[in-house]
């Protein structure tokens, strides 16, 4: 689980501390808008290798 698996409890788009409130995918996130942009690059990434 490298790569797009960040620490829990920080941001996995911009690395600021998420204190929980936004989430997308089992990952935390500091604003909504960050959620919102890592579902989109996740589905984006997912659509282009296929799966
Ligand atoms: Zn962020």
């Amino acid at each position: 689980m490298a790569g797009i698996a960040a620490t829990p409890g920080y941001c996995a788009v911009c690395g600021r501390e998420a204190d929980g409130q936004f989430r997308r995918l089992g990952e935390a996130f500091c604003s909504e808008a960050h959620a919102v942009e890592f579902a989109r690059e996740v589905r984006a990434l997912a659509e282009g290798i296929g799966i």
